[in-house]
């Protein structure tokens, strides 16, 4: 299978703080890949790196065998990032930043029309598409700016915590949209921090601890208890016993 995504050896401080440290990975061509990792492990610094939004300080980053930090336009050209709280025009209708950016991706009219009809009943936005986006809820905005990616059908999604916002069925919509990508032969890298939706959606996980690649997981291996317990032994975490703070004379003030 071809490669969608591959990064060698990313390094990025901000000022001392180093956020990643060495993180090679490579997304193949057909592939739903997650990234997960716990607070500060460094999952959004490499995602707005790929997307050109964050020039790491060392490293290679290769969107479908083209250098994205010589030529970003070219690799931006076919990819598409949606970040966790994305930002649609507010008086802009969903509809209008819709076609806004099917005319920045160049896509003829009639084929924008049709995707932004097709995306308008998948994510079921019909009533309020045509309403300014200030009005909009986030699992709305979430959805017209997941349906603002899909729109180009590029080679490489990258999204940040897409399923944050969402109802269940846009959920759904989310994922079934991801496979039908993947198995058009494009690549989905997304980040979460729910560990049964990763082994949902994603083919393969790659959990990232420190801003270093940790550990690599076929999904079809592993099971939620596994996978849990492999996540907190790699990153050192583990949610603790929080039964004391409530007991009889507990600090907190009306309790025990
Ligand atoms: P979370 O799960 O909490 O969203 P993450 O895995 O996405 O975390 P990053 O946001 O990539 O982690 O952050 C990695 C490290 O880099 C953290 O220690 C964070 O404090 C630091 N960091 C990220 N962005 C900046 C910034 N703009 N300035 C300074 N430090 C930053």
């Amino acid at each position: 299978m071809d490669s969608r995504l591959r990064l060698e050896s990313l390094v990025k401080s901000y000022g001392r703080k180093r956020a990643l440290d060495g993180l090679s990975l490579d997304v193949r061509s057909g592939e739903i890949f997650g990234l997960l990792g716990p607070n500060g492990a460094g999952k959004t610094t490499t995602l707005k790196i790929v997307a050109g939004l964050v020039i790491p300080d060392s490293g290679t980053v290769e969107v479908s065998g083209i250098d994205a930090m010589r030529h970003p336009d070219r690799a931006r050209e076919i990819s598409a990032f949606v970040p966790d709280q994305p930002t649609l025009y507010p008086k802009l209708t969903g509809r209008e930043f819709l076609r806004f950016i099917a005319r920045a991706r160049r896509l003829d009219p009639a084929s924008s029309e049709s995707r932004i009809g097709f995306c308008e009943e998948l994510f079921d936005m019909q009533g309020w598409l045509d309403a300014r986006a200030e009005s909009y809820s986030h699992g709305m905005t979430q959805r017209v700016a997941l349906s603002a990616a899909f729109l180009s059908k590029p080679d490489l999604y990258v999204i940040d915590e897409p399923m944050v916002g969402l109802d269940p069925a846009s959920a759904g919509t989310f994922h079934r949209m991801c496979r039908a990508a993947a198995d058009s032969g494009s690549a989905v890298v997304l980040s979460t921090h729910t560990l049964p939706i990763a082994l949902r959606i994603c083919d393969r996980i790659g959990i990232i601890n420190g801003g270093r690649l940790a550990s690599l997981v076929e999904t079809s291996s592993i099971g939620e208890e596994g996978l849990e317990k492999l996540f907190f032994e790699l990153t050192g975490t583990a949610p603790l016993d929080a039964a004391g703070y409530f007991a009889a004379g507990s600090p907190l003030p009306g309790i025990g």
